[in-house]
């Protein structure tokens, strides 16, 4: 049986970050990690793709630019309710970078193998079991066996069902649409003018739109515990909308319409017709501050563990467990004891977990509140304290994770 000190299991951002910070920090371990990820890259994954600026924080601490990767920049991101609320502008650069997930994962894991990171493509983990000694990780193509594992594999991952196949898990819905930028149909972008901003020469898109991120909460009345978004992105180079729709669960005991009834009422005040394009849908496994992340010899990061409860943000989520799952595993190397009793408590404590507690506290209070008023005032009356709150507890945890050694 093939033996390694570290087997990751998935090779998404939270696995990928996980191997690149222990690389980075503990190089003597960086031969002896292995990535196992059931499909090929790039491969595809639902997701909008926004990245806010504590992923750049982390990936620039790694030495990497992710300007590299195709995008598309929003400058302002609005929150609203019922087309009306606050605005979040940074200065003098983005507020939010939209990337398309195959092309981004497939850029960090060419960056984990030129820094000399194995992964194994194409390989599916079926079972993973702790011994006191090892772990044996049972796959479609033979058992591997390590003295740690990581569990990156995503909100539905084997990792934390074989771990802790009791254990109560919170998930939210969530649908996703990709359209034109225009409902017409517009004129077919210009080859010779695709950029890797894809935004940058088109002169007719909807103007008041156009550059922006917006999340409308209106849905919560109706007892859809979320939100609304229409993010710009591109798709090959060619510009395009996301559109979606999240719903933590958290009302699910109330009586609630379809999930695509609000996206669809949404998308038809700009003249899309939902039913006109595919629709995809995924679950999203939030974090909860009593979530378990750890067993003996076994750690959860990124979904596994547990992404934004207020907004399903998890791509930030993921690198900065990944920066803390990469400090625990060196730790227990240099120590030589791998019960991981303290890394759910750590993780709390960091920044990341900070901002994480927050957002949990911030959905129970939103999510919950399903009066006019209370919308109301959150989002338009209370703005700058609503902006100060979400600057101070809920962005910028990046900046504060532990820095580069
Ligand atoms: C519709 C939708 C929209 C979203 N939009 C955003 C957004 O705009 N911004 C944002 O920050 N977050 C967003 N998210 C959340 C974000 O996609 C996740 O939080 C993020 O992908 C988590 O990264 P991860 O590495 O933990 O898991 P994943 O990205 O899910 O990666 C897990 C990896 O493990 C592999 N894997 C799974 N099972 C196995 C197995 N048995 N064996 C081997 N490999 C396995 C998978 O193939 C995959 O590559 C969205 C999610 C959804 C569903």
């Amino acid at each position: 049986m093939p033996e390694y000190d570290i087997l990751i299991i998935g090779g998404g951002p939270s696995g990928l970050s996980t191997a690149l910070h222990l690389a980075r920090d503990f190089p003597e371990l960086a031969t002896r990690i292995l990535i196992l990820e059931k499909a090929h890259y790039p491969r595809a994954k639902l997701c909008a793709g926004g990245l806010v600026i504590d992923a750049e924080i982390l990936l620039q601490r790694l030495g990497l630019d992710v300007s590299e990767v195709p995008h598309v920049d929003a400058d302002r991101i609005h929150f609203d309710f019922e087309s009306r609320g606050l605005h979040i502008r940074l200065p003098q650069r983005h507020a939010l970078r939209v990337i398309r997930r195959d092309e981004f994962d497939n850029w960090l894991a060419r960056k984990a193998q030129t820094r000399g990171l194995e992964i194994r493509q194409g390989v599916a983990v079926r079972n993973v079991i702790a011994h006191q000694d090892c772990v044996v990780v049972e796959t479609d193509q033979g058992d591997f066996q390590a003295q740690v594992v990581v569990g990156a594999d995503g909100s539905n991952g084997i990792t934390r069902r074989c771990i802790f196949p009791n254990a109560q898990v919170h998930t939210a819905r969530v649908l996703e649409v990709l359209t034109p930028t225009t409902p017409a149909a517009a004129a077919p972008p210009d080859p010779a003018k695709r950029t890797s901003d894809a935004y940058s020469d088109l002169p007719d898109l909807g103007q008041e739109r156009r550059g922006s991120a917006h999340f409308d909460f209106f849905p919560v009345l109706s007892n859809i515990a979320g939100y609304v978004w229409d993010f710009p992105t591109q798709v090959d180079g060619e510009a395009m909308r996301c559109w979606g729709i999240y719903d933590t669960n958290l009302l699910a005991s109330e009586k609630r319409p379809q999930l695509k009834e609000p996206l669809a009422k949404e998308m038809a005040r700009f003249g899309f017709d939902l039913g006109s394009y595919e629709i995809q849908g995924h679950p999203i496994r939030w974090f909860s501050p009593r979530t378990q992340m750890s067993a003996p010899r076994v750690l959860l990061v990124g979904d596994a563990a547990g992404a934004d409860p207020f907004l399903g943000e998890g791509i930030s989520v993921a690198l900065g467990y990944g920066a803390l799952a990469a400090q625990e595993i060196g730790e227990a190397f240099r120590q030589g004891e791998f019960s991981f009793d303290g890394y759910r408590r750590r993780v709390l404590k960091s920044p990341l977990g900070q901002a994480l507690i927050a957002r949990w506290t911030v959905a129970h209070i939103v999510y919950r509140s399903r009066w006019r008023w209370f919308q109301i005032l959150a989002w338009r009356i209370l703005k700058p304290v609503t902006v100060l709150l979400a600057w101070l507890f809920i962005l910028n945890w990046g900046k504060r994770m532990r820095p580069t050694p």
